[in-house]
């Protein structure tokens, strides 16, 4: 299947392919690995912690779940990307966790763009009055990269495009205000989805089911 996958990319050489690899084994891990993927998305800082310590070092970790807020300091000294930093409090706590770390970390601020409604996340608005006020600006330990979205769970491909271009435009619509060459991640498709995300600008893909089957 990830063999698969990486054909399907070859046509987009930018995307970076995050393998979420949340539920599945290590040993499930080291096979993508053996296959040659090197970026891996989980979303439970325990489990993360575990697999880090069975992986190869060279592995990118990115972390894709609901992060609280007193867990953060347990990942930032490693953690290669944040994508679905949903308050302005939790942003705040990893700009702390990092530069105690010594590190700058790289993270997406999660907007719900979605039908459902969600606990997590930014709505359009939200992330607009947040970037304009320009608070993130004092959080010197955090790289603001982007934006990452679910689209709506429906099989209306017409519905998830729709969601996937309200990012996309929030994202460019943004690009002045925060006014930063790092500006450039759009976090978007899944397993489901992401043929369409990669019409509609994402630059890094979560995959999970599709590569390591459903979870359980
Ligand atoms: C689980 C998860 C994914 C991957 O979902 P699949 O449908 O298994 O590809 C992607 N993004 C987030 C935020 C997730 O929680």
């Amino acid at each position: 299947m990830l063999e698969q996958i990486h054909r399907q990319l070859a046509g987009h050489p930018d995307v970076t392919l995050v393998a979420v690899s949340k539920y599945h084994p290590v040993e499930a891990l080291r096979r993508a690995y053996g296959e040659g993927q090197r970026v891996f998305g989980e979303s439970r800082v325990q489990e993360l912690l575990v697999k880090r310590e069975a992986m190869p070092a060279d592995v990118e970790w990115h972390f894709i779940g609901h992060l609280q807020r007193n867990k953060v300091r347990q990942i930032a000294p490693f953690i290669g990307m944040i994508h679905s930093i949903d308050t302005e409090r939790l942003l705040e706590e990893v700009s702390r966790q990092a530069t105690a770390a010594g590190r700058v970390i790289d993270v997406l601020l999660q907007l719900h763009v979605a039908e459902e409604d969600t606990k997590f996340g930014f709505s359009v608005d939200e992330c607009r009055t947040f970037l304009a006020s320009g608070r993130w600006k004092d959080l010197t330990g955090v790289r603001l990269r982007g934006l990452m979205c679910m689209a709506t769970n429906t099989d209306d491909a017409d519905r998830i495009r729709h969601d996937f271009r309200q990012a996309a435009a929030l994202f460019h619509e943004m690009a002045p205000t925060v006014d930063s060459a790092a500006w450039n991640v759009r976090s978007w498709g899944m397993s489901s989805d992401f043929p369409i995300a990669l019409e509609e600008e994402a630059t890094h893909i979560r995959v999970g089911s599709l590569i390591f089957g459903t979870r359980g």
